[in-house]
This record gives structure tokens, sequence and C-alpha cells, in this order.
């Protein structure tokens, strides 16, 4: 064989967003060797950038006399190759530059070049002669004695800091120190000492009922290949627990479990569960943590010291060192795409991952995406299905009330006021589900009919009592509430539609006795906020939760006995395709919190369409016989999951900037695609359904084909054609794949 060429030149990704590698020159490498996977620095412009070295060569299309060397490098052990496999398959695949991926990939402060080493604490334990010292040995130094005897009490070492919370002092410990008697070692914070399988489980697991059971069997059966699996069962049939077993074979095998969860399911409430079953660390990555605390995970996840990982979207990219399975929770979730810049979808990636890896991966949700649904009925996922629930009861049924030419208060007509006095007076709690925070969606003048509108997007102001002023959820513009009528000067303004502030007001009126809560991003704006109003709620006394989307979804609210949705047509009718899906999905999870203890359940919803044929059926047989419709539908009309979709999206602040690069590149794609590939279709370009947002036109375009690397290649000729394009340096970009809202 002969020998490799010596690597003189290094490919290496850099944050940018051209999607392309760069090439520099290579310097005397770290002690293993140029490799693939190390970081770097590298002159870049006129700064200095961390890079990746992607690939190393001997040789350059650059001419020589232009390359520049490498500053220097970070590290001498690379990044996994498993997880740089990852980010160039997410740069491909959303056609995105390698450089910005593995930039959103690392932890922040990798990113700026901090070493791969995860934080240490000193910890101390006893040496083999401080355990056999007698225990009166130390009489005249009572304080020592004492420190002595604690740390006999934890053969796994106590840190520091936890020994001086004890009131101990260094210079105690130091004392013990010189004597021989403790010795200090510095180590990870998050270390795994991996207990034996039969001593993995801190609580015993639940015995499963039959459906659970079968689902683990099959399950196991897959768990040392790629396997792709949908648990699909309504809320509360025990999907959690059956991921909880799966963890626990994957586990006691030596592997690690990689969860991830939509924002809002990573609770305080799902973490202490996952906590309680087992004894090995249980690591949480998500945006509230501390630099230091995301890197400590990272690493502990890297080096195998972090047995289970839960996150949410961005946790794809963690790195395993040993991987076992991916679970996806509540797969449908649209917090799991992530809607600007790198478009990835976390669940997609998480799919291709395990593929990567040969092992299973799976979905869980009570309202499976119809992508997913539709790869089980294809049978390429196993469907597993759950369609009990552990407790008694089933699921409620929703019952449509109409609302039209009736009278509300606070939204809510006289027969769902009625419902709420007589759940109360059983002293069981009800949940008002109202999709709008804020007090009224609008503000509007009497007299000539104005509304209150945003100077920067095409969409009403909402009005906000606490403070009290017009705030644009859009752009997040904010202003006072006009004395007068800007149109026609009456003073007579006022509130259209209701909000979760005014439903919370007009609730107080008709039930003074009972407390309310609102539940909305305002409310709990503080971290702690939310989970001392939960911890309220949780008590079980009577009361009236007033909440966004933030409720409905993974809390478990086991007191509400009674669901209204104060107004099921909002998202119902909006021009996207996936409305119907996406509203059902969210009907569901709603409908999801009531009467999961003892007591069954009723959800109200009310709606101006409840002869609305969709809506009847979701209520009359459910999310699963109405995605079956809704996939019919989307066979018929040619729509994912049967069509791959790719959407450019186009904005700037000048209307005929994004107009003219709208028309020039729908007509030089249709050119290409007449010629190249015909069966990839070009729609539009349109006005995004929002035409004005935050002071910026937007436009867009959508690709559509039948098989997805056909529609790679042209959006791969757009993105090229685009980057060469004069005009559209004048008009911001980007290309979704898979979009999820158009
Ligand atoms: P899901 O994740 O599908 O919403 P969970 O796993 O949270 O369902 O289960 C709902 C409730 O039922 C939880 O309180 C859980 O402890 C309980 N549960 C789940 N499986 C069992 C079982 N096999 N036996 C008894 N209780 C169970
Ligand atoms: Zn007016
Ligand atoms: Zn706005």
């Amino acid at each position: 064989m002969p020998s490799p060429s010596p690597t003189t030149i290094l490919g290496v990704a850099v944050p940018s967003p051209l999607r392309r590698l760069f090439d520099y020159r290579a310097i005397a490498p770290p002690p293993g060797g140029w490799r693939p996977g190390l970081r770097v620095r590298v002159p870049f412009g006129r700064r200095e950038v961390v890079g990746i070295v992607i690939e190393c060569r001997d040789h350059s299309e650059v001419p020589a006399a232009s390359l520049k060397p490498i500053a220097g490098w970070l590290d001498d052990t690379p990044l996994p190759e498993d997880w740089l496999w990852l980010c160039r398959f997410t740069a491909r695949y959303y056609q995105h530059s390698l450089g910005d991926t593995l930039t959103h990939a690392l932890p922040g402060l990798l990113r700026q070049g901090r070493p791969l080493e995860a934080r240490t604490r000193e910890t101390w334990r006893l040496t083999p002669d401080g355990q056999s010292l007698p225990a009166e040995a130390l009489a005249r130094a009572p304080r020592q004695a004492a420190l002595l005897a604690m740390l006999r009490q934890h053969p796994r070492g106590l840190a520091t800091p936890a020994i001086g919370a004890q009131g101990f002092t260094r210079a105690q410990l130091q004392a013990l120190a010189s004597k021989g008697l403790i010795h200090a070692d510095l180590e990870p914070l998050i270390e795994a000492p991996l207990p034996s399988a039969d001593r993995l489980l801190a609580e015993p697991a639940l015995t499963l009922n039959g459906e659970q059971a079968q689902a683990l069997g099959r399950l196991h059966d897959g768990l040392e290949r790629f396997s792709p699996a949908l648990l699909h069962g309504v809320t509360g049939s025990g999907k959690t627990e059956v991921y909880l077993q799966l963890i626990e074979a994957v586990v006691a095998r030596g592997r690690q479990a990689l969860v991830l969860v939509p924002e809002i399911g990573l609770t305080p409430q799902t973490l202490a569960r996952f906590r309680k079953r087992f004894r090995v660390p249980v690591v949480a990555l998500h945006s509230g943590l501390a630099d230091g605390e995301r890197l400590d995970a990272w690493l502990a996840a890297l080096q195998g010291r972090a047995p289970i990982v839960i996150g949410t979207r961005s946790a794809v990219f963690t790195p395993l060192a040993r991987p076992g399975v991916i679970i996806v929770d509540e797969e449908h979730d649209g917090s799991l795409k992530q809607q600007d810049g790198l478009r990835y979808h976390a669940r997609d990636l998480a799919v291709a991952r395990a593929h990567y890896h040969d092992i299973p991966v799976l979905l869980g949700s009570a309202t499976p995406s119809l992508e997913s649904l539709a790869q089980a009925h294809s049978g390429r996922y196993q469907h597993l299905r759950l369609t009990r629930r552990a407790s008694r009861h089933a699921p409620a049924r929703l019952e449509l009330i109409d609302t039209r030419g009736r009278p509300r208060r606070g939204g809510l007509i006289p027969p769902v006021i009625e419902a709420i006095r007589q759940t109360l007076a059983a002293r069981h709690q009800v949940l008002v589900f109202i999709n709008r925070r804020g007090f009224a969606p609008t503000l509007a003048c009497e007299a000539c009919g104005w509304l209150a509108e945003c100077r920067h997007c095409d969409a009403r102001l909402t009005l906000h009592r606490q403070p009290h002023q017009l705030v644009c959820h859009h752009c997040d513009h904010q202003q006072p509430l006009p004395d007068a009528c800007p149109q026609c000067g009456s003073a007579d303004l006022r509130p259209l539609g209701t909000g979760t502030e005014r439903s919370e007001e007009s609730l107080a009126g008709l039930f003074p006795e009972v407390p309310i809560y609102r539940i909305d991003r305002d409310s709990t704006r503080r971290k702690e906020a939310f989970e001392t109003l939960l911890n309220e709620v949780r008590r079980g006394d009577p009361a009236i939760l007033v909440g966004t989307q933030m409720l409905a979804k993974g809390h478990h609210l086991p007191h509400v006995t009674l669901v209204v949705v104060v107004n099921a047509d909002a998202g119902l009718y909006a021009s996207d395709f996936r409305a119907m899906e996406q509203s059902a999905q969210l009907l569901e999870q709603v409908a999801g919190r009531a009467g999961r203890a003892e007591h069954p359940g009723r959800v109200l919803v009310q709606t101006q369409h409840s002869d609305d044929p969709q809506l009847g059926l979701l209520a009359s047989q459910g999310y699963d016989a109405l995605a079956e419709q809704l996939l019919t539908e989307r066979r018929a009309a040619a729509l994912p999951p049967y069509r791959f979709l790719a959407l450019l999206r186009l904005e700037a602040p000048r209307e005929e900037a994004v107009q003219a690069l709208a028309g020039q590149s729908a007509d030089a794609l249709r050119a290409w695609l007449a010629d190249q590939a015909p069966e990839v279709h070009c729609l539009g370009p349109v006005p995004a359904p929002m035409e004005r947002r935050q002071g910026r036109y937007h436009m867009q375009l959508m690709l559509s084909a039948e098989r997805r690397s056909r529609l790679h290649e042209a959006g791969a000729w757009l993105i090229g054609w685009l980057e060469q394009c004069r005009e559209a340096r004048r008009v911001r970009w980007s290309l979704d794949i898979d979009p999820q809202t158009l």
C-alpha cells in the first residue's frame, strides 16, 4: 500500500453562511497528527475564529501564495466521527453551511475555544490510614474527629462545598490531609460510576399492562439494530413508563439513551420522574443552562459519563460515546422543528442518526404526525398501540358546542358557564383553554370600525392590561393605548374578543369564591412562577385554570375534570394545509388534561362551526379516525407525507426588491427544471401568509417532488443560482426543507 500523502492542506469549516470549506496550510500537528474533527484557530477575514478540520489533504485548488497557515490547534483529540457525520448530514440535507451547522451543534464555550475539559470539583475521601484510625485517636482535635467521622459515612466521597456547608474549614481538611488520613481527587461534576444492572433502579418499575408489555417486548427485539417504532397511545396510556423501561434495558447493556422532548415538556416534573427511577445521572440539556453547565453536560454525554440525556430540539446534536437508543416524545410537536437559521427537524434527524448508529429510535405521541403515521402504515416503522389509559377511565370525548348567536361572558356561553359551576360545586377543577394571551385580540372603534394594527406587520395589536398597552405578538412592538380613535376621533374604543387576561377577569366576576390561576407567558415570565402556580393547583382545591398552549402539553393536572376550549376555530381555517392536523393535535392534547385521575372528564369545545365534518369526526371518533381521512386527502392533493416540499422564503424592507428577485428566481428555476427535472414542481412566487412582518416584505416559492433526491438537486441548484445572483444580496433568503408552516 502506498503510504498516505502528508497532510499539508486542511479543509476547515468556519462559522460562515458560505456553503464551502476554507483551505489553510497545515502547521506542526498536535500529538496525534492532523485528523478531521480537530478544532483549530484560523485567520478569517480580519478576525481569528474557531473552526473544525474536515479534510486533511496534500493539495488545494487555492494558489499556494494565497493560502494562510492555521493559527493553532485547540485539541489533540478530535471531536467524534459520528458526531461529525451528523453535522455533515444535517448541513447537506438542509442545504445549510457546514460551518454554521457545527456552530449550532457545539456548546457556546467550545465555539469560543475553551478546552474539551469538564469542570471538576475537589472530592474528599478517607485514605486506608484514615479508615483504620481508632475513633479516640483524635480526641484532642474534636472538629477533625467529627470531620473524619462524617467522611466515613460517605465512602463515595464528599465535595469541598458540601463539607463547608457542614461548618468545617479548609484548615481542618488540610490538617487531616497532612496526617495522611484523607485525600482529595478532582472529579467531573457529572460522574457515573455505573451501578451493576441489578442496582440500576432507585425505585421499582411498574408492572406493565398487556399492551405496554407487548410494545416493550417488540422494542426489546429491536435493541441491537436500527428499528424505528411509533409508540401511539392516548395521553395517560403509559408511554412514559415504556420509555423508562426501554431506557433501563439500554443502560443495563452499558449504552446511553437520548430523549428529546418538546420545549414545553422539559419540566421539573418530567425530569423528576426520570431521576426518581434511576440511580445513574440523568443529564438535562435545555435553554436555561448556564454555559458551564451546558459544557459539562455535553462532555459527560461525549465521554459516556451520562447514561441518560434529556433535552429539547438541539439536544439531537449531543455526542454520545455509546449510543443505545433515541426516544422522541411528542414527536408531532412543532417545537421539534427549528424555524429560523438552520431549519432542521429534530425528529427526522433522530431517525437519520439512529440509522447511522444502527440503534432503535422510538417516536411517541398521542396524536402522531401524519408523516410518522404514514411510515407506520407502510410498515417502515413498527406501529405500537396503547389504546387504554393506565388509569381506569377512557379518554374524554370532545363535545362541540356551537356559539353562533348566543350571548357570551368572557367568551363563554351560558351552558358552558353552567358546566363550570357544576364542576366547581363538585369540588373539582376546571381548565379554560384559550390560545391568546393578553386581554383582547385587539382594540376596536365602536363608531367607525377602526382596528388597532401593528405598523410593522400585517397584524392586529393585542390589548394587554398588565401592563396596560398594545403589543404586537409578531414583532413585539409596544405602544400606549390611544385616547381616541386615530381615524374618526371617537373616544369609544373597546376591546374586541377575549384573551387570557379578560377571561380571568370575567371568570373572577362569575365565580368570586374560587381561586383563578392564569398560566401564560406573561404570568410565568419568572422561571419559578410556573412551577409555583402548578404546585398550588396540584393541591387539588376547587379552582379555575386559564391558560394557553403552555398548559396543554405534558402537565399532569389530576384534579381537572372539565376542560373548556374557548374558541376552537382560531387556527382551523388558516391557509396552511396542516391547519386541521395541528388544530386536532392541540385539541386532543388539551382534552388529555381532563380526568386523568379517578374522575372521568368532559371536554367542551366552543366553535362557530359545529357542523364542520372534520371537526365532527374528531369529536365523534377521535384523532386517529380524522388522521386517516386527512391522509387520504393529502394523497389525493399530492401533499406531504406523499410528496416532499421545500420552501424558498424571501424578505426585504422594500417590496419591489423582493418581488423582483422572487420573479427572477422562479423563472430561472422553471427553465432549469424543464430541462433537468420536469417532475419537480415549482409553485409561485406568492406573498407569504403575513406579507409584511417586522417592517419587511415576505414572499415565497414552493418546490415539490415525489422523490426527495430530485427535490434536493433542484434546491441545490436554486441555492447556487441565488448565491451568484447580484440582486439576491439586497434580499434575505433561505430554503426551508420539509417546511412545517407555510
Ligand atoms: P403517557 O406518557 O402516555 O401520558 P404515563 O406513562 O405518564 O402516560 O402514565 C400515566 C399514568 O399512569 C402515570 O401516573 C403512570 O405512573 C401510570 N402508569 C403508567 N403505566 C402504568 C402501569 N403499568 N401500572 C400502573 N400505573 C401506570
Ligand atoms: Zn373610529
Ligand atoms: Zn408587529
